[in-house]
Parts: C-alpha cells; sequence; structure tokens
C-alpha cells in the first residue's frame, strides 16, 4: 500500500474562491493518472472574509489546527487579503505565521515565456525567458521587527527594522545554487541565452549592511559550486537588466523585499500574473501559493487565470517527491506544467488576462482533460 500524503487546501478571499477548486481538480486527476494517494483536507475558509462572515471572532475554519499544519505534508493556499480591511482584523488568519513557523526560507518564483503566451516585450518568444526570481522568505522586511511611536494622540513615528542573518543568507544562497545546478522549476537547465547556469545575486550593497552580508555570504558559497557561473547585480539594475536582456537570467537570489516587487515585475514580463506559480520551500515543510494576490478587481467574475495556482500546487507536489522519493509526484509535476503549455499552445481555452473569453473553470477543466490523456505514456501507473 502506498504512503498517503496529506495535504491542506485553504481557500483565501477574492479570486481565492474561484482559483483553488481548480488546484483541486488538477490534483485529483494528477493522483488518478500518476497513481499517487492524496488526502485533500479542506478547502478550509480563512482570511479577511472569514473573519468579517464570522463576527470577527476568528480568522479561520477551527479544523485548521497548529497539529494539522506542522503535520500535512503540503500546504496550498489561495491569496489572502482584502484592501477594504488592511489593517482592521483583530488577529493573525492562521493559528501559526505560515513562513516563520514552517521555517520555509525559500520562495521560489519562476518566470517563464510559455508557449502561446504573447510576450509584453517586443521580439521575445516562447522560450527567450525562463528564469527564477528565489525571494529569502523569512528576514528582511518579514522580520516584522519595528513599530509605531506617537506623541499627543499623534503617530509620529513608522519604524521598520530589516534584519538578515548570515545563517538566512547562507541557507537561500545554497539554494540557489541547487536550483541553478539542477533546473528544478524551469522550462530548460540554464539561462536561454548562453544554456549556462548562473545564480545572479542581487541587493544594494554599498547602501543597506544587510545586503553587504548578503554578497560576501555569497561569495563564500559560490566557491562550493564552480559549476555555475557567479553574477552579480545592483536590485535597481536588475529591474532594467530583467527587462532588457531577460534571457542572460536562470536564477537570481535576493532579500525579501526585493523579491516582492521583482516576482510582480516578473509576473508581467511573463505575460500575466495569473501566470505566476510560487512555492514556500524549507527543509521540513512546502506550502504553495500563487504569486499574485486576491484581485479584488476580477474577484466573483470567474474569469480569473487558475494557471498560477495550478502550477504552484504542482511545484508542491515536486517538492514532496523529491521529501519522500517518489517519482511519481515529480513526473505529476512536469505533466501538469507540460499540460498548461499543451492548453496555453492550443489557444482555444484562454482567460480574459490574456485575450481569451473563457472562465478560470472552463481553462482548469482543460488542463485537468490533459493530465487524464497523460496515461499510456505514464511509467509510473503499474507502480504499487
Ligand atoms: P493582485 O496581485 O491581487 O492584483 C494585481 C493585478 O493582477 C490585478 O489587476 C489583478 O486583476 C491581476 N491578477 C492577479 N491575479 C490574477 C489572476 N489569477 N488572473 C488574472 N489576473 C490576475 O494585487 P493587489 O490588487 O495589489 O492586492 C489585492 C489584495 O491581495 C490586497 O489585499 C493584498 O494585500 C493581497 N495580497 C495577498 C497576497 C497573498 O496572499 N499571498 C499577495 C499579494 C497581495
Amino acid at each position: 500500500m502506498s504512503r498517503r500524503y496529506k495535504i491542506l487546501a485553504l481557500i483565501g478571499d477574492g479570486i481565492a474562491e474561484e482559483i483553488v477548486p481548480e488546484a483541486i481538480k488538477v490534483l485529483k486527476v494528477a493522483e488518478k493518472t500518476y497513481g499517487f494517494n492524496l488526502e485533500i483536507l479542506g478547502p478550509y475558509g480563512f482570511g479577511a472574509k472569514y473573519w468579517v462572515t464570522h463576527g470577527m471572532e476568528m480568522g479561520c475554519d477551527p479544523a485548521v489546527t497548529e497539529e494539522l499544519i506542522f503535520e500535512a505534508d503540503g500546504i496550498f493556499k489561495g491569496p489572502v487579503g482584502l484592501p477594504e480591511w488592511i489593517g482592521k482584523l483583530p488577529g493573525p488568519n492562521l493559528p501559526v505565521n505560515l513562513r516563520p513557523d514552517l521555517d520555509v526560507y525559500a520562495n521560489i518564483r519562476p518566470c517563464r515565456l510559455r508557449p502561446g503566451v504573447d510576450s509584453v516585450l517586443v521580439g521575445r518568444q516562447a522560450g527567450d525567458i525562463d528564469y527564477i526570481v528565489l525571494r529569502e522568505n523569512t528576514e528582511q522586511m518579514y522580520v516584522g521587527a519595528g513599530g509605531f511611536v506617537s506623541r499627543a494622540m499623534e503617530t509620529e513615528i513608522g519604524l521598520d527594522v530589516f534584519v538578515q542573518t548570515r545563517k538566512g543568507c547562507e541557507r537561500v544562497i545554497k539554494y540557489g545554487f541547487e536550483l541553478a545546478q539542477t533546473g528544478e522549476y524551469k522550462g530548460k537547465r540554464g539561462a536561454p541565452a548562453d544554456g549556462k547556469s548562473r545564480l545572479t545575486c542581487c541587493g544594494k550593497w554599498g547602501r543597506c549592511r544587510g545586503d553587504e552580508l548578503f554578497k560576501e555570504t555569497y561569495k563564500e558559497v559560490a566557491e562550493e559550486y564552480p559549476d555555475v557561473e557567479t553574477d552579480y547585480a545592483w536590485i535597481d539594475a536588475w529591474s532594467y537588466w530583467a527587462i532588457m536582456k531577460p534571457d542572460f537570467y536562470d536564477v537570481a537570489v535576493m532579500p525579501n523585499q526585493y523579491g516582492d516587487i521583482m516576482s510582480d515585475m516578473s509576473g508581467a514580463i511573463q505575460g500575466s500574473m495569473g501566470l505566476a506559480g510560487s512555492l514556500n520551500a524549507g527543509d521540513d515543510h512546502c506550502y504553495a501559493e500563487a504569486t499574485h494576490g486576491s484581485a479584488p478587481d476580477i474577484a466573483g467574475e470567474g474569469i480569473a487565470n487558475p494557471t498560477s495556482i495550478i502550477l504552484s500546487v504542482g511545484m508542491m507536489l515536486n517538492w514532496i517527491g523529491d521529501k519522500r522519493d517518489d517519482a511519481r509526484l515529480k513526473a505529476a509535476y512536469r505533466g501538469i506544467d507540460t499540460a498548461i503549455d499543451t492548453v496555453l499552445t492550443e489557444g482555444k481555452i484562454r482567460t480574459p488576462d490574456l485575450k481569451g473569453i473563457n472562465s478560470t473553470t472552463q481553462f482548469g477543466n482543460a488542463v485537468a482533460e490533459i493530465i487524464n490523456t497523460q496515461n499510456e505514456s505514464n511509467p509510473f501507473l503499474s507502480s504499487p
């Protein structure tokens, strides 16, 4: 009897209600095609809407316990937050603060121009852009150190303290070198321009001391990876070069807030935020979520592109496959990735962000149907 993987599904706000069911649909068909066993718990409600519709008493379904979060093999969640409620809700949404408590220090955010998607950059074709923004996920802006200082009932100071540690820098930089070495989560290993495995170190050294430490740590770690080309870019310049010569980049590692901003820019570079998958990965836990937010401007219309969350749950399967040494989950990730490319290439079903007229559900159905037809070529079906 093969192992049963426990997957915790959380909904969230805005378009989360529309895209999370598509991710579950895809997981269920992948489970059947690739012959593994998932126990999908949920999807449970959490987030701003949950607070508001439950008398402001709780931020998530009571079934989502701390114990469940820690024992899950993988978690995925829809985006959370509604602009009108920012700063007005009584407490945290979940019993634990996922990023620091699960210590998911590497936020992997691929940026790939896929077949059938028009580039916003003139003349770029599918395959020309295929890099990863690797965002440090527990330090700098995410340390959460700071506060407000008031005088005479007026808030006078808003203070944020960015902290970066040698351990925090070292482990995400190593993760970056390994991603560049393996080509994991990319269409193809190496930078599209020259095929070289390359890790670009981004920061604002010369100005920010935490980034000096980031760069110095990068130099030390680089010695362990002679087969990966080193590269340095001030983060402001990188936001220019990523647009001017995106094909030069393979993996770019950066402190937290830079990664937040550069991955949204990369959403545009790959054609839509709705294509931007993302995985929060640590040594013991992972959770998947799209790069984007709850998209209140289109929520409720049933037109959000679910690719972002579908790719994210695929990445989650890949991470679990590595952790549990289960090739079926890794094959399922590749199958999901290929299915997305097939639907985009055919171009018959596409959501409005990609100039189409189809719904979130129609796109999810199309991806699921392709995964269903991957049966004959799937070498893992006969596995116990
Ligand atoms: P957003 O990422 O939600 O939206 C930016 C733009 O991208 C919008 O035009 C939106 O329509 C579009 N977009 C996003 N996802 C899409 C999809 N799947 N398909 C098609 N188009 C898509 O950013 P925002 O509007 O600044 O933020 C809205 C809310 O989301 C805020 O409350 C913010 O705090 C929250 N947020 C949550 C997360 C998260 O939960 N991880 C991340 C970012 C923002």
